[in-house]
């Protein structure tokens, strides 16, 4: 009987582990899609995978989003489990050491996935062109790191730290050569603040 009593404990914690584990992935894939939504300029989802389904994931990709054969996007983006614990955990890492000029690969694969969230968000505004929404995602990476708790100087250091360090080494299909200061693809042209 305590035998009994033992194991349903246990298998009640277990469900409670889950339950609260499946609320956090809920309340985190709120919070991205609001995101999103603001950078596609329409309501969009982000899917996070679940624990089982993180187990399986070997497709490799930080991030997708479907296109139809009418070249329309689908209404929600899938992040890879990767790119969701480095999204959930962006506050709490430190970015002043771009500043100084010695961060490390935990730091840059952390930024890296802030500017993913942003790639995807213009892949689901109509964008299916790589290189038109990476030059776009790289404008919009700081806002989505401030979005997520990193400070807003910070967040501006490692939006220009990605385009010097990270943009260079994208395959090239990712870059545009009208991705510069003052060019076809700069958002903000009045400022000569780029990207
Ligand atoms: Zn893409």
């Amino acid at each position: 009987m305590r035998l009994i009593a033992a194991a349903l404990l246990i298998i009640g914690a277990l469900a409670a582990v889950g339950f609260a584990r499946r609320e956090d992935r809920i309340r985190q894939q709120t919070t991205l899609a609001a995101i999103a939504t603001e950078l596609a300029g329409r309501p969009v989802g982000v899917h996070c995978p679940g624990f089982l389904r993180s187990l399986v994931d070997t497709r490799g990709e930080a991030g997708r989003v479907a296109f139809g054969p009418d070249g329309r996007p689908a209404n929600h983006t899938d992040l890879a489990p990767a790119t969701c614990s480095a999204l959930r955990q962006l506050d709490r890492v430190d970015f002043t050491c771009i500043e100084r000029g010695d961060c490390g690969f935990k730091e840059f694969k952390a930024a890296w996935a802030a500017h993913t969230l942003a790639h995807e968000s213009f892949h689901l505004r109509g964008f299916q062109d790589e290189g038109i929404a990476e030059c776009y995602a790289l404008q919009n990476t700081a806002f989505v790191a401030e979005r997520l708790g990193v400070p807003t100087r910070q967040a501006q250091e490692l939006q220009a730290w990605l385009y010097k360090d990270g943009y260079p080494n994208e395959p090239e299909d990712y870059r545009s050569s009208n991705c510069y200061a003052g060019g076809p693809l700069d958002l903000r042209p009045q400022s000569a603040l780029f990207p």
